[in-house]
């Protein structure tokens, strides 16, 4: 078969290119398979695409010759296998998909950062006498050189400040007496070569982890494929069944591809997996130059990386073997791509990938994407549970705040409540950590009179304008209307120059809060705080180590971040990804805010969650404060089946986008009418609106939502679709999202 296709004299190639057709050339004597990445000419340039089949006669007269072999980018058979999935799933061509499963795929950017590193110039010698020579034990130059010699290898310099305690002026010093070395490098490709590697042991799982784990391993040693939920509270213990289950996959000569959500591929996760296993894996990230991605997929192409960390397109890593495949927060919005084709979603190609290559697919959640959770309901899906936290500390204790009170008390819009005051003053009396959350998704800046108190409102909408900033424009979400928020004058009193921007950011959270406790240390960390490369571990870091006391943060600091001394969580804003309208709203919503709450209390004191609300009866706000997610699931899921929602009903969302909007709404009109015409009795067609986002990077966008029992009804759908000019058109195949 394979070895037998060498000697066909023609292949098909499909380009890199946005070429969607295969294109024929004579083959020159190389060895290639299907798979086989080449470089071929095409008008008079050199191009790569990849080889989709062998064919004895060519397709037309004039073929050319492939001008050579990429040997280190080749897609292995079983890859082509999920790319043919993918296409039809996805309704993307199969050009389109290629190249979405290659290596330079998992790169976005690339941005090369340095970092410093600190190794010893003089020898042990030189350093203990100079560290001798300093009587006070709290001189920082002592503490470096202390340092430094239980390190022989070298720290990079955040670590060295972090464990000597120290600024970095001693360290210049001792770098200028000729004692250290002080080195750029840049980050990523050093990052483990130089750190030390201290092995952990696995710890001795309690019953119900073992009991999970049984399940796991039965499972990968019949090599036959297999899903399995491993439902469990945060800090039940997931992790380390992930990390032994790993272990035994590698026991039993299987390779690992571990997902994580693109925040949680932190310092914190690596840390762990790396804690465990040493040389033999690869950490894939969009951060990555070149050079490094290029290592990380010859190394696991060879078999020499045989566990693969990364977020979403981490799950199209060539590894061998592959017998393990885990995806940890498999709820998590990141592992969908929306903004491109092929819209799909790592957690699902996982588990087709698992299913492709008889693998085990485990997925992890506290709180499961009702898809998910569905399934296991169905038997489709094993279920494993965690139902007590690891270290057998209990759930923290939620207190529910209904902020009208306080607004009246207060007489305008409060942003902290007495009670939350008192408890933040409680802490940091005792000397320990404060979270305090505050939700910016489907939260938007918008403006206010000072003087009579009107928000800042669309004349044709009668919905509040939002600020973005990137533009420096205040606009509407429903029409598109923009003005500048500087020429921005109040409608109602007519007053000129009293619009103010109101709605609290966490840098006004910060600068409130500052106000109030003025010795407290407070640390905030959202989009623009973690910028750059290694800020957001930078934070981490520092409030790990207990440099601050309070930190202030969006979603980021929702997922997955273990800080053992913090006892209190102060959630600000729990209602306003409610506002949202999407099916989905409730179900986020109670996922976020059970994720925050996860964050007290992990160390040896308990927790305890103050959370703000202004709908105080909503069933999610009360499910969420117990992490009552079965109770939570049982009533969303009716309503889902009521109004025929995901998952009963299959969705695809097309999205138009196009600079001038009266043709896009003209199309839009049209696109709907066809599709009513043409579809098939189990379709629904929504009707055709303006996204909740009108308008991105100069786009109008606009879109229908279409629902269908049957998935043969939604491919019928796609091929009415007809590329259009100035229309661009995304096709959404379960969306995750339906407004913005
Ligand atoms: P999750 O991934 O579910 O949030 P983790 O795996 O992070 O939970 O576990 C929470 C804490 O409990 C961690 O500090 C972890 O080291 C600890 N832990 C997990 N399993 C055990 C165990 N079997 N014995 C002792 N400690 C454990
Ligand atoms: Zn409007
Ligand atoms: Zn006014």
């Amino acid at each position: 078969m394979e070895s037998a296709s060498i000697t066909f004299p023609y292949v098909e190639v499909l380009v890199d290119q946005k070429i969607t057709k295969p294109l024929c050339y004579e083959n020159r004597g190389l060895s290639l398979q299907i798979g086989s990445r080449v470089i071929v000419p095409l008008r008079n340039k050199l191009v790569k695409g990849t080889v989709i089949r062998h064919l004895a006669k060519p397709s037309f007269e004039k073929t050319a010759k492939i001008d050579s072999l990429l040997v280190e980018e080749s897609l292995t058979a079983d890859l082509m296998q999920l790319a043919k999935w993918m296409s039809d799933y996805y309704l993307t061509p199969y050009q389109k998909i290629l190249v979405t499963l290659l290596p330079s795929s998992l790169k976005k950017k690339t941005e090369k950062e340095e970092q410093y590193f600190i190794e010893r110039k003089g020898t042990t010698q030189q350093l203990t006498d100079a560290a001798s020579k300093i009587f006070d034990p709290s001189n920082p130059q002592k503490k470096v050189l202390e340092t430094i010699l239980m390190h022989p290898k070298g720290l990079y310099l955040s670590k060295i400040l972090e464990l000597a305690q120290v600024s970095k002026s001693p360290i210049d010093t001792l770098v200028k007496k000729g004692l250290l070395d002080l080195k750029k490098i840049e980050i990523d490709r050093s990052y483990f070569q130089h750190e030390e590697f201290i092995k952990a042991p696995a710890k001795e799982l309690n019953p119900e982890q073992q009991i999970a784990l049984d399940r796991i391993v039965k499972k990968m040693q019949s090599e036959k494929f297999h899903t399995e939920l491993l439902f469990g509270v945060t800090g039940s213990g997931k992790t380390e069944v992930y990390l032994q289950a790993m272990q035994r996959a590698r026991d039993l000569g299987l390779g690992v591809i571990f997902l994580v959500p693109e925040i949680a591929l932190t310092t914190q996760t690596i840390e762990r997996v790396r804690s465990r296993f040493k040389e033999q894996i690869a950490v894939l990230h969009h951060r990555l130059s070149d050079g490094e991605r290029f290592d990380a997929y010859r190394g696991i192409l060879n078999g020499k990386i045989s566990i693969v960390i990364g977020a979403r397109s981490a799950i199209f890593a060539p590894v061998n073997k592959l017998g393990l495949i885990i995806v940890d927060e498999e709820q998590d919005g990141s592992f969908k791509q929306t903004e491109e084709m092929p819209c799909y979603n790592a957690r699902d190609i996982a588990i087709v990938r698992a299913k492709l290559q008889d693998a085990v697919c485990l997925l992890g959640s506290a709180t499961p994407s009702f898809e998910t959770f569905y399934n296991t309901s169905l038997d489709k899906y094993g279920i494993s549970i965690l139902n007590k936290r690891a270290k057998n500390n209990p759930l923290p204790d939620v207190k529910i705040v209904d902020m009208r009170h306080e607004d009246d008390k207060k007489k305008g819009h409060c942003l902290f409540s007495d009670l939350l005051l008192d408890k933040i003053k409680e802490r940091l009396e005792k000397g320990e950590q404060i979270l305090l959350f505050l939700n910016r998704r489907g939260f938007f800046k918008c403006q206010v009179c000072t003087t009579c108190n009107e928000t800042m409102k669309c004349e044709q909408c009668d919905v509040c304008l939002t600020y973005h900033k990137g533009e420096n424009i205040l606009t509407c979400h429903l029409c598109g209307f923009t003005i500048d928020p500087k020429k921005a004058n109040c409608k109602k009193c007519r007053s000129n120059d009293t619009m103010r921007f109101k709605g609290p950011g966490t840098e006004q959270v910060e600068r409130a809060l500052k106000a109030i406790f003025k010795e407290a240390r407070v640390l905030r960390m959202d989009r623009d705080t973690t910028r750059h490369k290694g800020s957001h571990d930078d934070l981490y870091r520092q409030f790990k180590s207990h440099k601050a006391d309070i930190l202030i943060g969006t979603q980021m600091i929702a997922k997955g971040l273990d800080f053992p001394s913090v006892t209190l969580v102060g959630i600000l804003n729990a209602d306003s990804m409610l506002h949202i309208p999407d099916f989905r709203a409730s179900e986020m919503a109670f996922q976020l805010l059970s994720q925050v709450s996860g964050r007290a209390g992990r160390g040896d004191f308990p927790g305890e969650v103050i959370l703000q609300t202004r709908l105080p009866d909503y069933q999610v706000i009360h499910h969420a404060s117990h992490e009552a997610y079965i109770a939570f699931y049982n009533e969303e899921i009716s309503i889902r089946n009521q109004f025929g929602y995901p998952p009963f009903k299959k969705m695809i969302r097309i999205v138009l986008k196009s600079l001038d909007i009266d043709l896009l709404n003209r199309y839009g009109a049209y696109l709907t009418g066809l599709i009513e015409k043409n579809k098939e009795k189990d379709v629904d067609v929504l009707p055709y609106t303006l996204c909740g986002l009108t308008k991105a990077k100069g786009e109008h966008r606009g879109q229908i939502l279409i629902k269908a029992t049957k998935f043969s009804s939604i491919q019928k759908i796609a091929v009415l679709i007809q590329p259009q000019k100035k229309i661009k058109v995304l096709l959404d195949v379960d969306p995750i999202q339906t407004f913005f």
